[in-house]
């Protein structure tokens, strides 16, 4: 079959719902198409960890709601060739779309084990993860977390708040290593070990074995871990592949300039896929967060139905922890110069990141509406020092 679209989008992810949105309300009668490999409609994955456990946020609620702009959804259906020259994608079941303009916005994939995995092992991604995880994940069930990252502290927070045992397993020293500070990052351990969960620190998986009653992991320490399910979240690497079959350019996701169009003129990407430049940071990212799949869609869908204007958004994301949260702006690599500001230790308090007397990066642990005054310090030359810091975004309103 052969379909053909003003604005075609490719990945029915949040970057591809944003786009949608963003073209509609640019265009009110252009014809939109969304191609993606899900079932689902474009929905919210934030909540696959965390809300959606929490027992007062249903389902449904998750849905982005795309159809509303009209756009036909072509779901289920996976795009497996790209042409330029011919402005004409393909999927796997052969059928064709035209474009007078594309996004591609395929997002990411979960990094996978090496070795099969059944039922109970879930690399954990989409809705369809969270249904299969909730099967297993019932109360008293033991559950290996495999991975110390955002995913897997998120993931080992909910399952113990639902009753399950829970084993966290990760290759570095703490959780989020790396990340945060180091007393930070031993505060959080203790705080999830105070909260019944097993963790197993630098160790990885290096084999194991799925059937229909459980999980067998085989740990690099020579250990045996035999569990009802495993769920692992490892990171994702960028679905470049229809980019770079269709030869644009793709250095740690698809390269895109400052209005998110690729090295192809009728081609923008967005989301987790795309590797734009930062001004405020003066380097080039790739961001999986939330936050930047919404903004950029949007802004790839507005600059696509012909609105100017640079992306400069700082990337930005949250997480929650059991009872703990929080916000944070720009890098947070534990490897730069770190100044602590804490009103209650590791409570409450903002940690700053620093290269060459700039700051690169804010994380707000437990404070609430300065994401703002984050973005504007980052936005400045400086230099910074820790007694310039200390004090300088208030923890209270
Ligand atoms: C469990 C979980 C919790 C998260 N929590 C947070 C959080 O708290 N805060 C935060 O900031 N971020 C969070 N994130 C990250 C955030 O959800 C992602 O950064 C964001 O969803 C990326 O959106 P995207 O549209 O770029 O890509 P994706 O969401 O990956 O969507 C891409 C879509 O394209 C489809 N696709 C891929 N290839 C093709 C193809 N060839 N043809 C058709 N379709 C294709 C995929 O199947 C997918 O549906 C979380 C992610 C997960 C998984």
């Amino acid at each position: 079959m052969e379909h053909a679209y003003d604005y075609l989008i490719v990945g029915g992810g949040m970057a591809g719902d944003a786009a949608a949105k963003a073209i509609r309300a640019a265009d009110a009668t252009a014809f939109i198409g969304l191609v993606g490999a899900e079932t689902s409609p474009p929905y919210q994955r934030p909540p696959l960890s965390k809300a959606l456990w929490k027992g007062d946020t249903a389902l449904d609620s998750v849905d982005l709601g795309t159809a509303a702009t009209g756009a036909v959804l072509h779901l289920g259906r996976r795009v497996t060739s790209l042409d330029p020259a011919a402005r004409r994608v393909r999927d796997e079941r052969g059928d064709s779309y035209g474009y007078r303009r594309l996004l591609l916005a395929t997002g990411a994939t979960p990094r996978r084990l090496p070795f099969a995995a059944g039922d109970r092992l879930i690399h954990y991604r989409t809705v369809d993860d969270y249904r299969r995880l909730r099967r297993y994940a019932v109360a008293g069930a033991h559950v290996a977390v495999i991975g110390g990252g955002f995913i897997g502290s998120e993931l080992a927070a909910s399952l113990a708040g639902v009753g399950c045992k829970v084993s966290m397993l990760f290759p570095g020293e703490s959780i989020g290593s790396g990340r945060y500070p180091p007393t930070l990052a031993a505060f959080l351990d203790d705080y999830y070990r105070g909260r019944g969960v097993d963790l197993l620190a630098g160790v990885k998986v290096v084999d194991g074995r799925a059937d229909d009653t459980g999980v067998e992991l085989v740990l690099s320490d020579g250990r045996h871990l035999r569990v009802d399910a495993a769920v692992a979240g490892l990171g994702v690497t960028p679905d470049t592949a229809l980019a770079e079959h269709a030869g644009l350019a793709v250095a740690d996701g698809v390269v895109v300039d400052a209005q998110l169009r690729t090295s192809d003129p009728d081609i923008w990407a967005a989301g987790d896929l795309a590797n734009f430049f930062n001004p405020s940071l003066g380097r080039r990212l790739r961001v999986e967060h939330e936050n930047a799949a919404v903004e950029m869609g949007a802004h790839a869908g507005r600059a696509m139905a012909g609105a100017g204007g640079d992306y400069t958004t700082l990337p930005y994301f949250y997480s929650d922890l059991f009872d703990l949260g929080y916000e944070a702006v720009g890098l947070l690599d534990a490897r730069l110069q770190v100044v602590e500001d804490w009103s209650e230790p590791h409570r409450k308090g903002v940690v700053y990141y620093l290269e060459g007397g700039r700051v690169r990066g804010v994380l707000l642990w437990n404070v609430w509406d300065q994401v703002d005054a984050a973005r504007a310090l980052i936005a400045q030359p400086g230099p910074f020092d820790a007694a310039s810091l200390r004090g300088r975004i208030p923890h209270d309103g």
